[in-house]
């Protein structure tokens, strides 16, 4: 059995992400992935300065462009009147970051292509079709079972998503809760920025159904949009999968009756969990493993690969012997993701789903206020980009 530095079990985005930000430093690294290709189902898209910067710093950021969308703005609509309510723009940050606007490029892409790079790196390994079943471990190393395959490492990161095997073997608690809705994403080539003079991101508040609309490359580049809504609780999957549910859907976002053919549909159940906590010893949790969230925002994967980054430097001085800061990765991560990802998320929500109509007038009020006064749109994109979060993440 060999022993490897660094372990990480799950070679999503942000698994993947970690094992190339660890092997930079030339420790060896082992990545498990269960599944035999890496899923390419319509979930992330929207990923924010903070993130690019650290695209960057992999030598990804040309690659991610180039198969992606830059999105300098998104925009807030009143959805029963198709009336724009805010615009929000991405180059009032240009003083802060590189990147003063976000890209939109398909997770599944962002894993390919670190994969790629890793499987070229000789103090790494990749593992596709390998699910781990069991882990322990002592004093000096962590013990990692995959079917008859056994590994072991001084240090093993579960970055294996929401439902995550590694935070059920360490028996840590998912706290949080399940919001009684489901969000349907449906996948479509109708032009709604030609249609609607829509943006590449966009928020639509309707108290009766709200949408997010937004456009990505797609894997033929082509461009394709992805509409997403909530179900009533008491729809059933059938019902919300349904051809003509999902016409009716297009249908009150103004997708005229002859254009409402879609390409793709996506069920989710919707979370907001954070893990009580983020390490055991010498195993640490990344990712979707540690916190879940709802999308609206986006930045659940975000702030992942931020913990990934974080955790690769913490890992490299321990491996090096430059000191024991280990307990600073849940000290400091845990804390930022409820602050900065659920706190955002579930506001986002609120103010898409509100069904009081003076509250509604002053959520609007508030948006239009925010956008026209300078510093208060720097401040909230400030937030809103996980700009804020990352630079307080940095160690002095
Ligand atoms: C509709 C939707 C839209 C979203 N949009 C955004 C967005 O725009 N921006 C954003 O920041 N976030 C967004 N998110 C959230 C984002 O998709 C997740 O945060 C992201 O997938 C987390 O990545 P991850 O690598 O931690 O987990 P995952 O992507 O779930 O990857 C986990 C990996 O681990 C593997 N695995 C599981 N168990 C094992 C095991 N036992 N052994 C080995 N491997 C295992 C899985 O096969 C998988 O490949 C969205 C989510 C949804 C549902």
């Amino acid at each position: 059995m060999q022993r490897r530095n660094i372990l990480i079990v799950g070679a999503g985005p942000v698994g993947s992400v970690a094992a190339l930000a660890c092997a930079r430093f030339g420790h060896t690294v082992t990545l498990l992935e269960a599944q035999a290709h890496i899923d390419d189902s319509p979930r992330a898209s929207t990923t924010q300065p903070p993130t690019l910067e650290i695209l960057a710093e992999l030598g990804l950021i040309d690659e991610y462009i180039r198969v992606g969308l830059v999105a300098r703005t998104f925009e807030f609509w009143d959805r029963p009147t198709l009336k724009r309510i805010a615009v929000f723009d991405f180059d009032r940050l240009r003083d802060e970051t590189d990147f003063p606007f976000v890209v939109q490029t398909e997770q599944h892409k962002l894993a390919n292509m670190a994969i790629e790079r890793l499987r070229k790196m000789p103090n790494v390994e990749v593992e596709l079709g390998t699910p781990v079943t069991a882990l322990s471990q002592d004093e000096n190393r962590v013990t990692v079972e995959a079917g008859e395959h056994v590994f072991s490492a001084d240090y093993v990161i579960g970055a294996d998503g929401g439902r995550s095997t590694v935070r059920k073997i360490l028996g840590i608690e998912f706290e949080g809760y399940t919001w009684p809705e489901r969000f349907l994403v449906i996948t479509t080539k109708f032009d709604f920025a030609a249609a609607l003079g829509v943006c590449f991101r966009n928020y639509m508040a309707d108290p009766e159904e709200w949408t997010n609309l937004f456009k990505v490359a797609g894997d033929d580049l082509k461009g394709r949009w992805r509409a997403v809504f909530n179900t009533r609780p008491d729809e059933t999957d059938e019902e919300a999968l349904s051809d003509s549910a999902v016409r009716a859907r297009l249908g009150r976002i103004y997708v005229p009756e002859r254009e409402r053919d879609y390409l793709h549909l996506n069920l989710y159940n919707v979370h907001q969990r954070v893990a009580k906590s983020f390490r055991k010893a010498r195993v640490f949790l990344c990712g979707d493993a540690a916190h879940v969230n709802n999308p609206i925002g986006g930045l659940g994967l975000n702030s992942g690969i931020h913990e990934a980054w974080d955790l690769a430097e913490l890992l490299d001085r321990a491996l090096r012997g430059e000191g024991d800061e280990l307990d600073s990765y849940e000290a400091r991560r845990r804390p930022l993701n409820i602050e900065y990802v659920q706190e955002q998320t579930v506001a986002n929500k609120r103010r898409l789903e509100e069904r009081d109509p003076a509250q509604r007038a002053r959520r609007f009020d508030e948006l239009r206020a925010m956008a026209d006064d300078p510093a208060r749109h720097k401040a909230f994109l400030m937030k809103a980009s996980l700009l804020e979060s990352a630079r307080r993440a940095i160690r002095h």
